[in-house]
């Protein structure tokens, strides 16, 4: 392993390139997830490589009502 520096999951130039692929805006890095800033879709990353998918990604948190 010869690998230095940041230990970003991907690198910030592919991170740039990224958008969404439902509302195409931007995303950013959070922990292992990229967050659309959009409409915060969150997508995983697997080797280094996003799954922009769409049909993959984990759908923000909706205010979701239980019944009391
Ligand atoms: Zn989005």
């Amino acid at each position: 392993m010869s690998q230095a520096g940041e230990s970003l999951p991907i690198s910030q130039e592919l991170l740039q390139i990224l958008a969404c692929p439902a509302c195409k805006s931007p995303v950013e890095l959070r922990g292992d997830r990229l967050v659309c800033q959009g409409c915060g879709r969150r997508y995983r990353i697997e080797d280094g490589i996003p799954i922009m998918l769409i049909d993959e990604a984990e759908l923000p948190e909706a205010p979701e009502r239980t019944g009391s």
